[in-house]
């Protein structure tokens, strides 16, 4: 990549380590970062230079990196990654319902960090609608393939016979491939904004298309489980 057409990458991290770390990261795979170490000074730098994707820390010093995601989403949809320490898995699937696009668990590598850009940008570029499903009326990783307009879902070429429910569940996943899908926006797409909040219904659903779909369903590789946030169905980039 070169020239104008590289994107900007703005990370507000105030760790000094990790900042160095993504930015040499981002530098060798062609992006223009930006750093931020506080909030108010990315705040300004989001309005000023519209970076293409954001990396956020949501420990900073001078605000907590949920009210960047409240204050930007007033007014953008520059698709945010969220870098999350381990053990906040409410913490996470709140920041993905409260517009965050998706977030990286710390300590991450570069390959993870790369896919989950190149997805998030990909997806704002798209309107959130996957483009594959958009052109093809088919979403296909790997050996799935999930028809949009007969409304079923191919395992090497053969039906797996996933009931209405099921089909919504997939379909839904892969409208978002390669992101995850906390439990709430799921259930709220699915069976609107009055549906109980109870993830029960979809562990029971999700333990019956695995058997439908996955070779060992305890080992998932094509609908991966983000734990107490929710789903992820896997695309070309997910690792
Ligand atoms: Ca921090």
């Amino acid at each position: 990549m070169k020239g104008d057409i590289r994107n900007k990458v703005l990370v507000i991290e105030d760790d000094p380590g990790i900042s160095n770390f993504l930015k040499a990261t981002l530098s060798a795979a062609g992006y223009v970062p930006i750093l931020a170490s506080q909030g108010n000074i990315a705040l300004s730098i989001i309005s000023s230079q519209c970076p293409d994707c954001i990396l956020l820390d949501l420990g900073l010093p001078d605000m907590d990196g949920m009210e960047i995601i409240d204050r930007i989403r007033t007014w953008t949809q520059t698709p945010v990654v969220v870098i999350s320490a381990r053990s906040t898995e409410e913490d996470k699937a709140n920041t993905l319902d409260r517009g965050a696009d998706d977030y990286i668990t710390k300590p991450f590598g570069a390959i993870e960090l790369l896919a989950r850009i190149r997805t998030a940008i990909r997806h704002t570029l798209t309107m959130a609608e996957n483009s594959q499903v958009g052109i093809t009326g088919t979403y296909q990783v790997d050996d799935l393939v999930i028809d949009y307009r007969k409304m079923r879902v191919y395992l090497k070429g053969e039906d797996v016979h996933l009931t209405p429910n099921e089909f919504r569940i997939v379909a839904l996943l892969g409208k978002h491939a390669g992101r995850v899908m906390t439990y709430k926006a799921m259930l709220r797409e699915l069976w609107g904004p009055s549906a109980s909040m109870d993830n029960k219904i979809l562990r029971v659903h999700m333990a019956s298309i695995r058997r439908k779909i996955e070779q060992d369903p305890a080992e998932p590789r094509y609908i991966i489980t983000e734990v107490g946030v929710g789903y992820r169905l896997r695309d070309d980039d997910s690792t």
